[in-house]
């Protein structure tokens, strides 16, 4: 994530600080904060048997489950998962659109990990625990208090798990969500919760674009068959030209090649290999340079060994064959400096005396933003370290500050207490 300038404070807004001024005064919105607070020992202990449900990428379907049944014990209505998976819950409003809450229930972790997670104090311990436990329990948490406190809005609100959002999962969710005629035009405003914190509005989406680069040769006998053209030779020289390409600072633009495979054993000259390349940028046209940059540099490598092996062959000489297929395209895309929703969330921070900063960063909001829809991602509350890893870590402490957070921009939102 790279740093832009801070959130302002709300003045230019007087209408919106106004009417969360009001929201937030509302007897039964400062009971729902405090339950925030009193309710807090539930929250962690659904974020605890969430975690513990393996969701890998393209298997979340018991945790979707999980969620399923929690959604219809919560009360809310129309509960439905998905053909791809997605776990709806609605609360019914007066409007026909929809403020959407989002939380991304898949996680990083092959299926075979070891979901060991445990609480010490404040703090929750396991792989997955805050990215995305954080964000399920906050998604549970709003939908809790909503459901013991008489607090009305106009637009309803519909909470969605939603599945495929980590790596090669590449968003595939929300996508779908987004192409899904009945909730495409229905949904006004997403709200994603991603990860712990309370300090971040992320409102511009990093695009990105991944590949699985695969060349493919005659492969044989180290010593018998030399003179074969050798896949992973010509790949290292596609990654050797490849890394060359000069980047950008402004727009940020980035590349990494984070994995490499091929061969069988140290005799045989390799059949195949390959590589996974990640391409990132806030700007499309960089995506697309650095995409030709690869691809040239692949061309060259491959011709290089064609012909390195023209040279060395005692028969017939034999060719590489090369192969680029897309593995990940996440849109970039930005929210409208004067969108509805980023008053509202400064609004909201004003009010609670949060400081946040605007963020550009790959999330499910790269999907409604890439539209041109309104969207940000948000923290959960608490804190939180380790993602991705087996270390990963949740501090509790500070959870109600997010969770207020997100309320009260739902219910700004929605037109509430009308
Ligand atoms: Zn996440």
């Amino acid at each position: 994530m790279e740093r832009i300038p801070p959130v302002a404070a709300s003045d230019s807004y007087p209408s919106v600080q106004q009417e969360v001024a009001r929201l937030a005064g509302l007897p039964e919105v400062r009971a729902a904060f405090d339950r925030f607070r009193s309710q807090e020992s539930q929250f962690a202990l659904w974020q605890m048997e969430a975690t513990r449900v393996a969701a890998p990428p393209f298997g979340e379907a018991a945790r979707g489950a999980w969620l399923a049944d929690r959604f219809r014990d919560l009360g809310l209505v129309d509960v439905q998962v998905d053909e791809v998976g997605n776990v709806f819950g609605v609360r019914p409003g007066y409007g026909r659109r929809f403020v959407a809450l989002s939380a991304h229930i898949d996680t990083v972790f092959p299926a075979t990990t070891p979901l060991h997670i445990r609480q010490q104090g404040s703090r929750l311990y396991g792989p997955g625990v805050a990215d995305n436990g954080a964000g399920i329990a906050a998604m549970l948490a709003v939908a809790s208090v909503l459901a013991g406190a008489r607090i009305s809005h106009a637009l309803p609100f519909v909470f969605i798990g939603n599945v495929g959002e980590e790596g090669e999962g590449d968003l595939r969710g929300m996508r779908h969500v987004f192409a899904t005629p009945g909730w495409r035009d229905a949904i006004a405003y997403s709200l994603i919760v991603d990860g712990a914190g309370a300090d971040t509005v992320v409102a511009e989406a990093l695009g990105s674009r991944r590949f699985e680069v695969i060349l493919r040769g005659p492969g044989g006998h180290s010593w018998s068959d030399f003179g074969a053209p050798n896949p992973i030779i010509a790949l290292s020289r596609a990654i050797e030209g490849f890394s060359q390409t000069p980047v950008p600072a402004t727009p940020k633009t980035t590349f990494n090649v984070g994995v490499i495979r091929g061969g069988t054993s140290v005799n045989s000259i390799p059949e195949s290999a390959s590589m996974r390349v990640d391409l990132r940028s806030t700007s499309m046209v960089e995506i697309d340079r650095l995409e030709h940059a690869l691809r040239l540099a692949l061309g060259q490598a491959v011709a290089a060994e064609d012909r390195a092996a023209a040279q060395r062959a005692i028969r017939k000489p034999q060719v590489l064959q090369s192969e680029v297929v897309e593995i990940g395209n996440r849109p970039a895309g930005e929210l409208a400096k004067d969108a509805r929703l980023l008053k509202v969330i400064r609004a909201v921070d004003a009010q609670l005396g949060n400081t946040a900063q605007v963020q550009r960063a790959s999330t499910d909001a790269n999907i409604p933003l890439s539209l041109g829809r309104e969207a940000i991602a948000i923290g959960a509350g608490g804190s939180g370290g380790g993602a991705h890893t087996l270390q990963e870590w949740f501090d509790c402490h500070g959870r109600d500050l997010g969770l207020k957070r997100i309320l009260l921009t739902m219910l700004t939102l929605s037109g509430a207490g009308e």
